[in-house]
C-alpha cells in the first residue's frame, strides 16, 4: 500500500508581490537533514517508528520523491551516508552537479554494516549555474578542529549573470554543546566573509560582496547564541522561514519532531539564511501541522526523515547601478 504523503503548500510571504521576471527567475533552494541510514537504524532509537519504515530500499524513494517533486535549483543535505551509491549518480542523471564532505569521525562508522561516513552534500542544477569555486571546510572552535564540516560553493547564475554563494553545514548536536555550536558558527561566518568578499571584480574596495545563502541543521533553537551570531552578523543575513509568520519575526514552532526513549523532542533546528539586502524570498513551503505529522511523529511510513525539508524560492533584488 502506498503511504499518504504530507501535503504542503507553497505560500507567498506576507506583503510581497510575486516577482517572476523572465530575466530574473527565482532560485529554488531545498534544505534537508535526510537522516543518515546508519543512524536511523542503529543509533537514534525512534521508538514509535516501525523499523520497516526505515528500510533504505524504500525510504530512499521517499527522499528522492521529495527532491524530484520540488526540482530545486540548489539542494543542501545533511546526514548523507549514501552519496556515492545513490545521490551522486541519480542527481547527475537529473542534471545536477554536487559535492560531498564527510564528517571526519562520523558516528555512522560505529554502526555495524554501515555504508560509510555521513556528511553534507551540496548540489546545484547545471543548466542554471556554473561552478566558480568550492571550499570544503572543517569547522574549528577556539582554534581547534572539530568533527563538523561545511561546503561553500560560489556559483554563476546563467540566467542573470549574477553570482551566488551557497553554503551547507551540520553543527554539533545535543544539549550541553551550545558553546561549541556558537564557536563553530563564528568560524563558519568568518570563512563566509572571506569567501564572499573575494567577489569583487575590478576594484576590491568598491565591489559589493557576493549574495549568500546558508542552509543547515544548526542543532540550535532560535534562543541559542549561534542563532544570534547569524542573525546579527555583518553579512546581513535573515532567516527565510521567519517570513512564514504573521509578524515576519518568528521562526516556525518546529523543523524536527521525534520520539526517543528519552521522550518527545519537537524543536526548530534547521534554517535557510539569506542576504536580505541582495536577495528576496518569493515563496516558502509551509510546515505541516501536528495532525498531518501524526501521533507517532517522525520519521514514519509517510515521511522519511525526522527533520522536515525547508524550501524557498529566492530571487536577486535589482542592483541600483544595474537599473539604468
Ligand atoms: P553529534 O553529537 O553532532 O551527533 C551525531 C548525530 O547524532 C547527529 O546526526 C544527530 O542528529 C544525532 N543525535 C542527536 N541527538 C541524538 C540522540 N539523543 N540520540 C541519538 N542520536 C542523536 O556527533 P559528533 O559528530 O560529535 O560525533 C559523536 C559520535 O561520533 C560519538 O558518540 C562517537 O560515536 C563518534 N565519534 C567517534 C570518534 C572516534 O574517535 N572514533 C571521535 C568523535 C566522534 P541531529 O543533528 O539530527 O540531531
Ligand atoms: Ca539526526
Amino acid at each position: 500500500r502506498r503511504p499518504a504523503r504530507l501535503r504542503r503548500d507553497l505560500v507567498q510571504p506576507g506583503g510581497t508581490a510575486p516577482c517572476c521576471h523572465e530575466h530574473n527567475p527565482s532560485i529554488r533552494v531545498l534544505q534537508w537533514n535526510i537522516l543518515a541510514q546508519a543512524l536511523g537504524e542503529g543509533k537514534d532509537g525512534f521508538i514509535r517508528c516501525p523499523l520497516d519504515a526505515l528500510n533504505w530500499q524504500e525510504r530512499k524513494y521517499l527522499i528522492l520523491e521529495e527532491i524530484v517533486t520540488h526540482r530545486p535549483d540548489i539542494l543542501c543535505l545533511q546526514e548523507v551516508d549514501h552519496f556515492y551509491d545513490t545521490f551522486e549518480p541519480i542527481m547527475t542523471s537529473l542534471g545536477y552537479h554536487g559535492s560531498f564532505l564527510p564528517k571526519p569521525w562520523s558516528p555512522c562508522l560505529d554502526v555495524e554494516q554501515n555504508n560509510g561516513p555521513d556528511g553534507c552534500a551540496l548540489f546545484y542544477r547545471s543548466s542554471r549555474f556554473s561552478l566558480q569555486a568550492v571550499s570544503h571546510l572543517r569547522l574549528s572552535a577556539m582554534m581547534l578542529p572539530t568533527n563538523q564540516v561545511a561546503i561553500v560553493q560560489t556559483l554563476g547564475c546563467r540566467a542573470t549573470g549574477r553570482r551566488l554563494c551557497v553554503a551547507v553545514t551540520h553543527l554539533k548536536a545535543r544539549s550541553g554543546w551550545e558553546r561549541l555550536r556558537s564557536a563553530q558558527g563564528a568560524d563558519l561566518l568568518q570563512s563566509l566573509r572571506r569567501i564572499t568578499s573575494r567577489g569583487g571584480g575590478q576594484s576590491e574596495a568598491a565591489s559589493a560582496s557576493v549574495p549568500l545563502v546558508v542552509c543547515g541543521d544548526f542543532n540550535a533553537e532560535p534562543s541559542e547564541d549561534v542563532y544570534r551570531r547569524f542573525s546579527s552578523s555583518p553579512l546581513g543575513l535573515n532567516s527565510a522561514y521567519k517570513l512564514l509568520s504573521s509578524d515576519g519575526q518568528t521562526e516556525p514552532a518546529y523543523t524536527t519532531w521525534k520520539i526517543r526513549p528519552s521522550g518527545e523532542s519537537c524543536s526548530t533546528l534547521d534554517y535557510i539564511w539569506y542576504s536580505h539586502d541582495a536577495l528576496r524570498v518569493d515563496r516558502l513551503l509551509n510546515i505541516p501541522t501536528e495532525e498531518q505529522i501524526g501521533p507517532d511523529r517522525l520519521p514514519s511510513y509517510h515521511y522519511p526523515s525526522d527533520h522536515l525539508s525547508l524550501l524557498c524560492d529566492i530571487s536577486f533584488r535589482e542592483e541600483p547601478h544595474r537599473l539604468s
